[in-house]
């Protein structure tokens, strides 16, 4: 199966969809992320603050998977803004990998009462320069800290990693990630299962129309889009059907019906606002 790739603004391109292992259990990591691989993922998402960056390196050594095929991303926690601490973040993070560089390095959350996010993205620049990183980008930025972070270095980010999904949209972000060649990552890509995205009926008369999983229906409303994803799951079968969106379509009536679940109120949110996550 080829998944379709996008071109970020470096140059650099990323699978469209990946596996994302959030809340995966560092003593499970290895075990889930092989079997990903074997699936056929290429593109991992983690975090230093998942803690479970170990297992993900332990599975990509295990599978032979030349570098070169495999995207990983990880991402500079909210304490190490400061000084000089990015960098060593983000030698613990590659030691803790396995490897001498990641395909995409994200500034985790802007945390607007620190207010470093302008110094942390210095600091990125500086990663990407030697190597340690191909791309990089950030997370969790509004419009206010993406304009602050491009007016004092000139370095657009490839990407932004926000909560995305039907029910939550972020107009504003992706509005000015569009305008400015920035892709837009979604995580919660299906609400984290707290919004009962499945139950809506623009979801379930997809699913139905098309024979496909409202999962799945989610999920290809995400790529239809242009939009990266990285769906969780610890299940194999989930894994399985979280790949398999490439045999169906959405038209473009279910496109906008399924757009239109937004409420557009902010009230389909599942996560923490960047606001408060300091
Ligand atoms: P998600 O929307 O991917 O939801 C995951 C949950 O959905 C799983 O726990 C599972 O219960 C359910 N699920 C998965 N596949 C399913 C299927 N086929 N059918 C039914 N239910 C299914 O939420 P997430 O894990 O929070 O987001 C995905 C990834 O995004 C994370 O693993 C992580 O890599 C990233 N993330 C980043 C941030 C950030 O601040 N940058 C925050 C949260 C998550």
């Amino acid at each position: 199966m080829t998944i379709p790739t996008r071109e970020l603004n470096d140059g650099h391109s990323i699978p469209q969809l990946g596996y994302g292992v959030f809340k995966v259990d560092p003593a499970d990591t290895e075990r889930v992320v092989s079997e990903a691989l074997e699936i056929g993922y290429r593109h991992i998402d983690t975090a230093a603050i998942y803690g479970n960056e170990e297992g993900v390196g332990a599975a990509i050594a295990k599978s032979g998977i030349p570098r070169d095929e495999l995207f990983i991303t990880t991402k500079l926690w909210n304490d190490r803004h400061d000084g000089d601490e990015p960098d060593a973040a983000i030698d613990e993070s590659l030691e803790k990998l396995g490897l001498d560089r990641v395909d995409l390095y994200l500034v985790h959350w802007p945390t607007p009462a620190h207010d470093n996010h302008v110094h942390a993205w210095e600091k990125l620049i500086g990663i990407r320069e030697r190597g340690l990183a191909t791309s990089i980008g950030v997370s969790n930025f509004l419009v206010p800290q993406l304009e602050d972070i491009v007016a004092a270095t000139g370095v657009t980010p490839a990407v932004d990693q926000i909560e995305l999904h039907p029910a939550y949209q972020q107009r504003d972000v992706t509005d000015w990630a569009d305008a400015h060649g920035v892709l837009i990552e979604a995580w919660g890509p299906l609400g984290q299962g707290k919004y009962d995205l499945f139950g809506a009926p623009a979801i379930a008369a997809a699913a139905e129309a098309t024979g496909k999983s409202p999962a799945q229906v989610v999920l290809r409303w995400h790529l239809q889009r242009g939009t990266i994803v990285f769906p969780k799951s610890v299940r194999a079968e989930r894994l399985r059907e979280n790949m398999d969106l490439f045999d169906f379509s959405l038209s473009d009536e279910q496109m906008a019906a399924i757009t239109a679940i937004d409420p557009g109120d902010g009230s389909g949110r599942v996560g923490t606002h960047p606001h408060d996550l300091n």
